[in-house]
């Protein structure tokens, strides 16, 4: 499938691709794990131990959820007394170079922008508070940024409603990118969007983790990828 989209690109020069990034491009879950231990450290010695035995990749959706596989039957609880701590720094910069890639994104958004495509990422991470770390993040792992063909957009305002922002974006991208090629998003409410101003277009959702409130019959009708490794 991925070869496929770069093949659709190389035959379209100055095609679009839009990549999502919390979860798409990017495992939150090194920043998501810091934090936690951080919270161990200064709030909670007793979950110091728990903490480091939790997994650092691809942590479930709900900061409860992650809790309870440190620790299970309080996860709840510990999520209750965690939750401003980790909001607080999750949704600052600060914590941002604790992402790291999914495997094979950076290749692959590589691969998109050699063939000429115009390499969109499109996240509701907002200017303010996120520009500068997430254009440092980017540029530090190499996916390509701040050179022609590229575009970053962000939420201009940390109030504003993702489905909103990502409407109003969508719109605007597509009248100056109206041939996007291709999608990657690991939320299906906004893969949906996608689809419907671009029906030709290859729609992929990542099986990382996705917001547990949106019926999970919203990803049924979509393709999924694990990681962004290509078959060789
Ligand atoms: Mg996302």
């Amino acid at each position: 499938m991925l070869n496929e989209i770069l093949n659709r690109l190389e035959e379209n020069p100055g095609s679009g691709v839009i990549f999502d990034l919390d979860s798409t491009l990017f495992d939150n879950g090194p920043r998501t794990w810091r934090i936690l231990s951080e919270f161990a450290r200064h709030e909670r010695r007793d979950l110091i131990e728990p903490m480091q035995h939790l997994q650092r990749h691809r942590l479930p959706y709900d900061l409860g959820a992650i809790c309870e596989l440190a620790v299970p039957g309080e996860g709840a609880a510990i999520a209750e007394s965690v939750k401003g701590f980790w909001a607080k720094r999750f949704f600052s910069e600060d914590y941002i170079d604790f992402d790291e890639p999914i495997t094979g994104a950076v290749e692959f958004v590589q691969a998109c922008h050699q063939r000429h495509a115009r390499v969109i990422y499109l996240t509701g991470r907002d200017v303010p508070g996120m520009i500068i770390g997430t254009s440092r993040s980017l540029r530090n792992w190499g996916f390509p940024i701040g050179v022609a063909g590229t575009e970053l957009v962000l939420k201009p305002r940390f109030e504003m409603p993702d489905p909103e922002f990502k409407a109003e974006a969508i719109r605007s991208i597509n009248t100056h990118t109206p041939n996007v090629v291709a999608t990657f998003e690991n939320e299906a409410k906004n893969a949906i969007a996608f689809r419907e101003i671009w029906p030709d277009a290859v729609h992929l959702l990542l099986e990382t983790n996705w917001d547990p409130k949106h019926p999970t019959e919203l990803r049924e009708t979509f393709d999924t990828i694990h990681d962004f490794r290509m078959e060789t």
